[in-house]
């Protein structure tokens, strides 16, 4: 049910844990017929000049996005931040704070692989970012790699998530905070594949309302995986609580052909898309 979209407003490059440079995923972008992408990396905006560059060459229409971490209700939520401005004091404060966070989990994550006899977790998932943000991505990418899982979804099952090896908990900022660095930067707060926190239907409808309340904006009802069911879940919240919607593929690399840049249906009709927001 999936056709391609001519817009994709959530995608990641090496500048966070994507496998194309912000370059090659613009490149990407236009030979799916996406015209209008978001690069939305993980608490960076530091890809964002390489794309707007490789768009202008290639008539796109580029959004500078970011996906920011932030801790609700003791779970990690991401909220997207479209339309912002890249050169924002407060963001760019935000996200030297976040990678911070994001440091200090990596050398403590590579403590507890230690403890389990798996070395140079820490190093290796460093050198796997490289100049990127370090992501749980780059620890399964070397687990993976090392023969400890077969697959990043075995990771995510048998490693890095609560009760496992190389669990560890971030005090990432609160969702008001998150949504204020946003609006402060020029943006627009969306709320990132609202249905993969697992949340009961109470909680999630406790998030949107106190996300809406702290001036957030939109909500991803088309993401790449999902089916006609949730999306008609989402699109209901988005029509109860009155919120724009947003689309993305949430693209990482090829391995997922499910998440393949602009593979998305379209968003129902009845909802105001983000972009008429601004
Ligand atoms: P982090 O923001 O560092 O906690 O890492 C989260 C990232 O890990 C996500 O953006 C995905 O790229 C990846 N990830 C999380 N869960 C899974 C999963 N079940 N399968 C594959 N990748 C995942
Ligand atoms: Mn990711
Ligand atoms: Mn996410
Ligand atoms: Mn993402």
């Amino acid at each position: 049910m999936s056709y391609q979209s001519t817009i994709d407003l959530h995608a990641h490059s090496t500048a966070s844990d994507g496998e194309l440079t912000p370059a090659e995923l613009v490149e990407m972008a236009m030979q799916n017929g996406v015209e209008t992408l978001a690069l939305t990396d993980h608490d960076t905006v530091a890809g964002l000049a390489d794309a707007q560059a490789a768009a202008i060459q290639h008539k796109m229409t580029l959004i500078n996005g970011i996906e920011l971490s932030t801790r609700w209700d003791n779970k990690t939520i991401h909220i997207i931040g479209l339309n912002i401005d890249d050169k924002s004091k407060t963001m760019l404060d935000a996200t030297i704070h976040l990678n911070q966070l994001r440091e200090e989990r990596a050398i403590k994550i590579g403590e507890k692989l230690e403890k389990v006899g798996i070395r140079n977790a820490y190093k290796e998932s460093m050198a796997l970012a490289g100049k990127g943000t370090v992501t749980r991505q780059h620890f399964a990418q070397f687990l993976v790699n090392n023969d400890h899982a077969k697959s990043y979804a075995e990771v995510f099952k048998r490693f890095l998530v609560n009760n496992k090896p190389g669990y560890v908990s971030v005090a990432w900022p609160g969702l008001a905070e998150t949504i204020n660095n946003i609006k402060v930067a020029g943006g627009i707060a969306v709320i990132a594949h609202p249905l993969r926190y697992r949340l009961t239907a109470t909680k999630l409808r406790k998030l949107i309302s106190e996300f809406k309340n702290s001036g957030g904006k939109g909500i991803e009802v088309v993401t790449g995986n999902n089916n006609k069911d949730e999306i008609t879940t989402v699109t209901n919240y988005a029509k109860r609580y009155d919120i724009a919607a947003s689309l993305g593929s949430d693209y990482h690399n090829s391995k997922t052909p499910w998440a393949q840049l602009g593979k998305l249906t379209t968003i129902p009709q009845g909802l105001t898309p983000v972009w008429e927001l601004w």
